[in-house]
């Protein structure tokens, strides 16, 4: 008899156990390894303008340590040459829309983002650009918008959501709107702190930050915004990661674009080198923690860049550009840590969505 319920609770024992790895199985289907992806967009950044930090820098660049390498194509649904409202909605949620939209298909329908799905799976969210938070890049991953001008209703969109840290410019599209509201103060009510300078994010402990750190855009960095991407990244990564299930966090170097459309060599360069200080900070964090992806790439080519002279020893580039706008140039795609190989090839923009998705082992848009 004893014997037997012996028998019986070895049975039990080993059947619990195996249910037991089986749901653990599940919850990390693709790839165990991934608890954390840092998603980071250069915008308008192109090989050449890679190359160009790379050549003026007197020491390896940051991104040149991730060993795998693709590159994507950035067409949106009704242009070859996409911008950053339409290639922000591929990157965020996976779906090709019409130039100028924010988280919508060209029909006008909302389109889950990556961070939206992170959120629903209970991850820690967040987002740093330099531009104002509201820009199209940052928006694409938090707001629904036809039109990626509409900054005060970006700005609203973010209430709608659980975001835990957000620092970027764009005061004024929370607290001096049309409709007179006072959205700093809703950020509070929702257990915000609420920041409005980079001093003050950087001394935050709260799980939930706001930071705004300039009226609308932050400056060109050679102009005093300082450590501010970097720094920011760093806060962000030191709240986020307090979350045992995970974290998703989008890290923009914006104003790559705005250096390629006003055709600055010196400026780009200095952004570039700027965005790649904030690699560093993510790729410091991923080496330590082991089961973060860090993806780094454009949303698309600005300037039609090239480097016609420079000088190795010298560490000097001449650049020429050949547009004002954007390029349809596919660009580069950089991957780093568990997962990273899934980035390796030539594909659309939309299959990076993708690919996070399956990191994260999210298979179901819950
Ligand atoms: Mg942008
Ligand atoms: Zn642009």
């Amino acid at each position: 008899m004893k014997r037997f319920s012996i028998f019986i609770l070895l049975i039990i024992f080993g059947v619990s156990l195996t249910s037991c790895l089986s749901s653990r199985k599940l919850a990390n289907k693709e790839n165990p390894d991934i608890r954390n992806v840092i998603f980071m967009i250069g915008d308008g950044m192109g090989i050449p303008d890679v190359y160009a930090a790379m050549t003026v820098s007197d020491k390896p660049l940051n991104i040149e340590r991730c060993n795998i390498i693709g590159l994507q194509k950035t067409f949106s649904a009704d242009n070859y040459i996409t911008d950053s409202g339409a290639a922000g909605t591929a990157l965020a949620t996976g779906t090709k829309t019409k130039n100028g939209a924010i988280g919508m298909d060209s029909q006008g329908n909302g389109l889950k983002s990556i961070l939206e799905i992170a959120e629903d799976h209970g991850l820690a969210t967040g987002l740093v650009s330099t531009s104002s938070i509201t820009h199209a890049t940052p928006a694409s991953f938090i707001a629904h918008q036809s039109s990626r001008g509409s900054y005060d209703d970006i700005a609203m969109d973010f209430l709608k959501t659980d975001i835990d840290v957000f620092i970027g410019g764009g005061i004024d599209h929370f607290a001096k709107r049309k409709d007179k509201l006072n959205l700093l103060d809703s950020l509070k009510f929702r257990g915000y702190e609420v920041d409005t300078s980079l001093t003050m994010v950087l001394k935050s402990t709260s799980l939930k930050l706001a930071g705004l750190t300039a009226p609308v855009h932050n400056p060109y960095r050679l102009k005093g915004r300082g450590d501010m991407l970097p720094a920011s990244s760093g806060k962000a990564i030191e709240i986020l990661k307090k979350n045992s299930k995970g974290f998703f966090l989008m890290i923009e170097g914006s104003q790559i674009d705005w250096a390629g459309h006003a055709n600055a060599a010196d400026t780009l360069v200095d952004e570039t080198l700027d965005f790649d200080k904030a690699v560093g900070v993510a790729l410091d964090f991923a080496k330590k923690d082991g089961h973060t992806l860090v993806v780094i790439t454009a949303d698309h080519e600005t300037g039609g860049v090239t480097i016609t002279g420079g000088s190795r020893e010298t560490h000097k580039v001449i650049l020429n550009f050949s547009a004002k706008g954007h390029t349809a140039v596919m660009v580069p795609v950089y991957a780093y840590g568990p997962g990273a190989e899934k980035f390796f090839g030539i594909y659309d923009n939309t299959d990076i969505f993708r690919k996070i998705l399956t990191s994260f082992g999210f298979d179901n848009l819950k």
